[in-house]
C-alpha cells in the first residue's frame, strides 16, 4: 500500500480532511504529522530561509518529520482554491522550496491546483495527485466525487456556544490560530479567561456580509478576503466587544489587510483592538500579558468600571 504524507500545516486545516479522504478512498495510507511541538518548530527555522513567515517554517518542520516514514509527500501547489481569489505566493512555491531543501530524501506529489477561472481545472489536479497510486482516470475520478459526495452529505452538527459576558472576534490565518504551538494557544487561554472567542470562519460571517473594499470589489488573497469581511462585519455589527488580530511576522498579504482593518476598527467603529505579531522569537509570556490586560479592560467595560 502506498502511503501518502501530510504536513499537519498551512493549508492543511483548510484542505486535509477532503485530500485525506480521496487517498482513503483510492486506498492509500494517509499519514498525518503530530502536533506542532518545540521540536517542529526549531527543526523547520533551521531548515527553512530566514525571511519566510512562521507558519512556512513550521511547514518544513512538518515536512522533514514525515519524510522518512512515507513514500511520498503531498505537496501541492496551491494557486487558487476559488474563482476570482488566489492564495499568498509562498503557497505557489511551497513545492519547490520543500524539494530545494528535502532534495532526494523523499518523493513529493505536487498537483498545482488553480481553480480562478473556473471550478473544473480540479480535475487536472485529481489526475496529477492520483499518479503515484493509478493512473487510471475513471477510477481517480470516481473516487473524486465520492469524496465530495461524502463532505456534502455529512452536515456539520453547530456546538452550542457557551454563554460568556464578553466576546472576543479572533481575526487569523487558519493556520496559524488552529496551530495552538504556533499561537501560543490562545483560543484556550481566552476560554480560561472566561471570554468567548468568535473565529473569523465562523458561519455567521457570511462572505456576502459587508467586507468588500469597494462595491462590487473583492480582496485578491482567499484568507485575506474572508478576514477582512468578517472583522468588518464584527466591528459594523457590534457582534463583538473586541478584536485580537493574530499575525505571522512578515506576513505580507496581512501586513495590509490587517493594518486597513485596526485602522477603521479605531476610526469608524471605536472597537478595542489587539495586535498580536509572532514569529519564532516572540516568547509565550509577553503574549500572555497582552492578553491579560486586553481581557481585563473588556471584563472591566462589561462590568461597568471605567
Ligand atoms: S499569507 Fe502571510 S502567514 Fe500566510 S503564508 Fe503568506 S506570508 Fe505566510
Amino acid at each position: 500500500m502506498v502511503t501518502i504524507g501530510m504536513p499537519r500545516a498551512l493549508l492543511y486545516y483548510d484542505c486535509a480532511p477532503t485530500w485525506n479522504n480521496f487517498y482513503r478512498i483510492l486506498g492509500a495510507n494517509v499519514v498525518v504529522s503530530p502536533a506542532t511541538t518545540k521540536t517542529t518548530i526549531d527543526a523547520g527555522v533551521s531548515l527553512c530561509v530566514d525571511d519566510a513567515c512562521l507558519p512556512v517554517k513550521i511547514y518544513f518542520g512538518h515536512a522533514v518529520a514525515l519524510a522518512p516514514l512515507v513514500d511520498f509527500l503531498f505537496v501541492p501547489r496551491l494557486v487558487s482554491i476559488e474563482r476570482g481569489k488566489y492564495l499568498c505566493p509562498k503557497f505557489l512555491g511551497l513545492p519547490d522550496m520543500v524539494k530545494a531543501v528535502l532534495g532526494e530524501r523523499v518523493r513529493m506529489i505536487t498537483p498545482t491546483v488553480d481553480l480562478s477561472k473556473s471550478d473544473r481545472a480540479i480535475y487536472r489536479a485529481v489526475l496529477t495527485a492520483a499518479s503515484p497510486i493509478t493512473k487510471n482516470p475513471v477510477r481517480t475520478i470516481a473516487a473524486w466525487q465520492a469524496c465530495r459526495r461524502q463532505e456534502s452529505s455529512s452536515s456539520a452538527s453547530s456546538q452550542p456556544e457557551p454563554e460568556s459576558k464578553v466576546h472576543v472576534g479572533v481575526l487569523a490565518h487558519p493556520y496559524i490560530i488552529k496551530d495552538a504551538a504556533l499561537s501560543f494557544g490562545i483560543l484556550e487561554k481566552l476560554n480560561e479567561m472566561g471570554v468567548q472567542a468568535i473565529l473569523d470562519d465562523h458561519p455567521k460571517f457570511d462572505a456576502d456580509l459587508p467586507g468588500t473594499l469597494q462595491p462590487g470589489r473583492r480582496i485578491f488573497w482567499t484568507h485575506e478576503d474572508r478576514i477582512y469581511a468578517a472583522g468588518m462585519t464584527m466591528a459594523s455589527t457590534g457582534a463583538v466587544d473586541g478584536i485580537i488580530v493574530v499575525q505571522a511576522f512578515g506576513c505580507g498579504p496581512g501586513s495590509m489587510i490587517f493594518d486597513l482593518l485596526i485602522r477603521k476598527f479605531r476610526r469608524e467603529y471605536s472597537v478595542p483592538a489587539l495586535t498580536l505579531s509572532i514569529d519564532e522569537h516572540t516568547g509565550e509570556a509577553g503574549i500572555v500579558t497582552r492578553l491579560e490586560a486586553f481581557v481585563d479592560m473588556l471584563l472591566r467595560t462589561a462590568r461597568g468600571c471605567s
